[in-house]
């Protein structure tokens, strides 16, 4: 088996989700009482967060670089990085490091892609909606229209994702908003969903359209990875 190595703490509420799945995925398919050979090195946060909004991403890339290279130092063959808005800057990463790389994206675009649908509405950070490194990957790999809400709407999930969704705070009211601004982008024509922020599987798990929950796709795909020889 591969070693996982899983860049995190962004939030550490979705690591976990990733290290439970890659665990429970690896007992799945082995049986007996196997779990994931993984590696985490979970950032704070909150020093994250201020690079990003600070717009300050080649700080951010090298505080990336340094934790593929512990993991690549402590035994890590490919790396996987648990949140979307960082792979603004994952291709650096891969090439820099020497590792294989896991992209997001490209996981989310397979599994549409495999479900046969051309056109879906995204939800996640308002770098993740609004900037080419996503939205792009998607639409020129894998050949998707990709459907973003409206500028308000697109502030309000960015919203809720920092000041609820990080901290494991799961409201009512937010899931409501959430809901609402799914359907505008599916009587927009949207044939899914991708929610493509790892927390928002906290807030919303079931919906009249399929949804791509990129914490889960990403994290079982990993697993899975991990056991190709
Ligand atoms: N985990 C979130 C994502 O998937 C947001 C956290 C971040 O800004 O890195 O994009």
């Amino acid at each position: 088996m591969k070693t996982i190595g899983l860049i995190g703490g962004m939030s550490w509420e979705s690591t976990a989700t990733y290290y439970s799945i890659v665990n429970s995925r690896i007992n799945t398919e082995l049986g007996k009482n196997h779990s994931a050979q993984c590696i985490v090195y979970s950032f704070d946060f909150q020093t994250i967060e201020e690079l990003q909004y600070a717009g300050r991403w080649a700080e951010l890339e090298v505080e990336l670089i340094k934790a593929a290279n512990a993991l690549k130092a402590a035994g890590a063959d490919f790396l996987v990085i648990c949140t979307n808005t960082v792979h603004k800057v994952a291709d650096n990463i891969e090439k820099e490091v020497g590792l294989p790389l896991l992209h997001i994206a490209d996981v989310v675009g397979e599994a549409v892609r495999n479900d046969g649908l051309y056109r879906v509405g995204l939800l996640g950070t308002i770098f993740t909606m609004e900037e080419d490194f996503y939205v792009k990957r998607l639409e020129s790999r894998f050949d998707l229209e990709v459907l973003i809400p409206e500028k308000d709407d697109r502030q309000i999930v960015n919203n809720i994702i920092f000041s609820e969704l990080v901290k494991g705070i799961v409201k009512e009211s937010s899931k409501n908003e959430y809901l609402r601004i799914m359907d505008k982008l599916k009587r927009q024509g949207a044939q899914g969903i991708i929610l493509g922020c790892t927390e928002i599987g906290l807030l919303i798990r079931d919906y009249d359209l399929p949804l791509y929950d990129s914490a889960i796709l990403h994290a079982n795909k990993a697993a899975k990875m991990s056991l190709i020889p």
